[in-house]
């Protein structure tokens, strides 16, 4: 046996660590994962949130645990990680997350860098002002006006190239930190997608007001390293199972049911994978 023929060898018997690429084997799927690492939101009630207790919870959550339990994945054996807008395609990237499960819209510049299953929902981008700002009814009340958002988010590309609108940015690190500015008045609003704005609102249902202008779909994908096609294709079975079963529309109703958007129950249409 020659030593490149006794190297390969050894590496084909080699156990292969979900997720991460086997350094001659190629592409590892997470269809052969015993466990798996989730990178969602820390700071967004309803879709991520992390607990006094340290743990996440949301919809986002629950989708991620009902498509690991899909892959063969326990409950124990998932380990959940906060990412923020900005870290979503590095983790994947490094492999230090197998999936991204973090309200994250699948765009075509995010295509060119990950994978992505689903959309496992369609949300849209609306906006978030206090209750007291009369000036903004729509996205163009927005021009001359200081946004908010993540760092990282495409919510400000939306308004600014996308519609042209002449707004100035602030960032924040997440959504979480730009409702203080908001209410201080520091900024003027904070726009991105409907679920997360609802989630702030339902916390601040005093000082915020939803302006419920829909301006974009948001498709929401399950980020995933771009050459997993065979488990990208695992999810999306484990998506469209998840509203064929009746379990998307108890989790819709159990998250968002009190926020008053209309929410959509039937399995959005898949992006494709590869
Ligand atoms: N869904 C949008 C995005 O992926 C905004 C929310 C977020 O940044 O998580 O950019």
């Amino acid at each position: 046996m020659t030593r490149t023929a006794a190297l390969l060898l050894a590496l084909a018997a080699a156990p292969a660590a979900a997720g991460c690429s086997a350094a001659l084997g190629g592409p590892v799927s997470v269809t052969d994962a015993d466990t798996l690492v989730i990178g969602v939101k820390p700071d967004q009630p309803g879709l991520g949130l992390r607990t006094g207790e340290g743990r996440f919870e949301g919809f986002d959550v629950d989708v991620a645990l009902y498509v690991a339990g899909h892959l063969g994945v326990a409950e124990e054996d998932v380990e959940f990680t906060a990412v923020t807008s900005a870290q979503r395609e590095d983790v994947l990237r490094s492999g230090d997350v197998d999936l991204v499960f973090a309200t994250y819209s699948i765009t075509e510049e995010r295509k060119s860098l990950v994978g992505f299953g689903g959309p496992y929902y369609v949300a849209h981008q609306d906006i978030l002002v206090r209750a007291d700002e009369e000036g903004v009814e729509g996205v163009r009340g927005l021009e001359g006006r200081t946004l908010c958002q993540g760092e990282g988010s495409n919510s400000a590309d939306r308004v600014i190239e996308e519609k042209g609108i002449g707004a100035e940015l602030h960032e924040e690190p997440a959504y979480g930190d730009c409702i203080a500015p908001l209410l201080d008045g520091e900024v003027d609003a904070v726009t991105t997608d409907d679920l997360i704005l609802a989630g702030y609102l339902a916390e601040e249902p005093e000082g915020l007001r939803l302006v419920n202008a829909p301006f974009t779909d948001e498709q929401y994908g399950v980020g995933i390293a771009a050459e997993d096609v065979a488990g990208c294709e695992e999810v999306n079975r484990a998506i469209t199972l998840m509203y064929q079963d009746g379990t998307a529309e108890e989790l819709l109703d159990r998250w968002f049911g009190d926020t008053g958007l209309d929410l959509v129950t039937s399995v959005p249409q898949f992006v494709g994978c590869g």
